[in-house]
């Protein structure tokens, strides 16, 4: 299941849609996205990851990617690099299902980068689902600031997308 949100600058109206989650099609999403990576289409660390461990697994779940440096939010993926644990099923480590991260270990976070060399915050769905239920969600968004202007963004919806 997967959760789209919205943000809109108050004082421009410019407009940001995200998608978190994993929703129903992930099993096809994860395994087009473990082919890419290995291919080197998630940078070099991630690809060097799965050449040293190919039951190695990654998180990818869908995520809002926000710069620390100039707010640019972005679309992406966690892209956490993970290899099996001891309780993990065999069929699992194939890596053709989503294994399940649970009984798995994380190995790294990966690194997101912006296009400005700033560092991007992963921020998952749960926690925007929490922030836009939250009364005083324009205080704890200070973070979020509109690319274009600088101004304020508003968490304009959160609504099951699959
Ligand atoms: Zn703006
Ligand atoms: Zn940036």
């Amino acid at each position: 299941m997967g959760r789209f949100f919205g943000f809109r600058c108050r004082d421009c109206g410019d407009q940001f849609e995200v998608l978190t989650g994993t929703g129903r099609s992930f099993p096809l999403v994860y395994g087009r996205t473990l082919r890419l990576a290995v291919e080197g289409k998630y940078g070099e660390e991630i690809r060097r990851f799965l050449e040293e461990h190919p039951d190695g697994a990654l998180d990818c779940e869908r995520v809002l990617l926000l710069c620390t440096e100039c707010g640019e939010l972005a679309n992406g993926m966690d892209l956490s690099m993970y290899i099996p644990g001891e309780n993990s099923a065999g069929e699992e480590k194939s890596g053709a299902v989503p294994p399940d991260l649970k009984t798995y270990r994380l190995i790294r976070s990966c690194e997101h980068k912006c296009q400005c060399g700033g560092k991007m915050k992963v921020i998952r769905g749960e926690e925007l689902a929490r922030l836009a239920e939250t009364e005083d969600a324009l205080n704890k968004m200070k973070d979020f600031r509109c690319s274009e202007c600088g101004g304020q963004l508003q968490l304009t919806a959160g609504t099951v997308w699959d």
